[in-house]
């Protein structure tokens, strides 16, 4: 459905644009652009707002909180009744951001980044904006807009300092700029241990309105910027990217530093390049999927490497040695134990998992379909096969691409 554009006074004044006084602005391409912000926090509302002013109409909103009342003294496009009504962060968000613009189109996802969003969705953004407030977020973002090639922009809040960084691929990563103190937490995190990974939960880092609007603020003109490549390599725009902003409130200071480590070794900066897309959903089994590409790439011994997690498919009590089954990804393995009474107390040692970490053809459990196992919608896959990799986009089974564009036509 066409949306005219009933709110003159915010893109214009008078008939007249307001931002056309800017040499460097192009309204077509902030309109047409499609920017995802990851997380909808004190941050994240701030960016928002910021865009939704600057005029970018197509949004995608990932977070998977509810709004609670603490969000409130921080969070503009949140009120009390969301609070109580615990409703979901993104949905909020995205009827605010209408009443603001009704030309924008939002697609809310309720989610976790780091695998519950689909490569094929993230890949059609023109920019990330990364609103999160953990080391574990920012590093899977990062990674997923280095296969896709995404530029993103990352923001942190604390007290009352923030920094704001730039990451583009093939320019500076955020993993290249980690230091071994949080190396070595990551690398907690990735290590395949057969211990239940506690998901350490970020601790609530204090947080003022203000902070949240000035780092907000640089993400949303950084986003702007990178929305205008040709303004930046002509020296009208110079964009961040390399180097970090970081603001000082309490004693009032700011500095603009060199962030720029790019270590051709990193195993992060991977692109998924080429990408084809099949007609597989994750409603296929994974038997059925196997095949498909096992005939697509004409090879027996084609496998499904699960990249970012593994599939626990038991949980073994060391003691007797009984199998609890569990059949779902690592990472939705906490919930299942702090929802069994009977494994909730057990201490951490009692157990471990039983991790699977490559759909192939010897896969136990070919029935399953790829949601089972955790595939997103509109994932990527990455098909090892005798002749190398292959990347396999899934199809776009929730029609996200057409209720992104809805607005374009005409
Ligand atoms: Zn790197």
């Amino acid at each position: 459905m066409k949306k005219e554009r009933p709110n003159p006074t915010m893109l214009s004044l008078g008939g007249e644009e307001i931002f056309s006084q800017l040499s460097w602005f192009k309204r077509d391409r902030v309109e047409t652009a499609n920017v995802m912000v990851v997380g909808c926090g004190a941050l994240g509302n701030e960016v928002l707002k910021n865009l939704a002013l600057f005029g970018v109409e197509h949004l995608v909103l990932v977070d998977f909180d509810t709004v609670e009342p603490s969000n409130l003294t921080r969070s503009i496009l949140f009120r009390e009744a969301d609070a109580a009504d615990r409703r979901a962060k993104v949905v909020v968000a995205a009827e605010r951001l209408r009443e603001i613009n009704p030309a924008i189109e939002v697609l809310p996802l309720v989610g976790d980044i780091c695998h519950e969003v689909g490569l094929g969705l993230l890949r059609r953004m023109q920019v990330v904006v990364g609103c999160v407030d953990n080391r574990w977020a920012r590093y899977c973002l990062n990674r997923l807009c280095m296969r896709a090639g995404i530029p993103w922009v990352d923001g942190g809040i604390d007290g009352l300092e923030g920094t704001a960084r730039v990451f583009v691929p093939g320019k500076n990563c955020y993993a290249c700029n980690l230091g071994p103190e949080a190396l070595k937490e990551l690398s907690y995190r990735l290590s395949c241990s057969d211990v239940i990974r506690r998901n350490e939960q970020a601790g609530r880092v204090p947080t003022t309105p203000v902070i949240a609007s000035i780092i907000g603020a640089v993400e949303a003109q950084e986003t702007i910027k990178l929305l205008h490549p040709d303004e930046v390599a002509r020296g009208e725009l110079t964009s961040l990217c390399g180097r970090m902003f970081y603001y000082e409130g309490q004693h009032l200071g700011t500095r603009v530093v060199e962030f720029a480590g790019y270590d051709e070794e990193c195993p992060v900066h991977e692109r998924w390049d080429p990408i084809e897309t099949m007609d597989i959903t994750t409603q296929w089994r994974v038997g059925e999927v196997w095949q498909r590409l096992s005939e697509r790439f004409e090879d027996p011994t084609v496998e499904i490497p699960l990249r970012d997690y593994r599939f626990v498919d038991d949980l073994v009590l060391r003691e007797d040695d009984r199998h609890i089954p569990v059949m779902r990804p690592d990472y939705a393995v906490e919930r299942f134990v702090e929802e069994d009474a009977r494994l909730r107390y057990l201490p951490f040692q009692a157990l471990y998992q039983h991790e699977i970490d490559c759909l192939d053809r010897n896969f136990p459990y070919p029935e399953l379909t790829l949601a089972q196992v955790g595939i997103p919608a509109w994932e990527v896959l990455s098909v090892r096969t005798a002749h190398g990799m292959h990347y396999v986009e899934l199809a776009d089974e929730d029609r996200y691409a057409e209720r992104l564009s809805q607005n374009r036509e005409g």
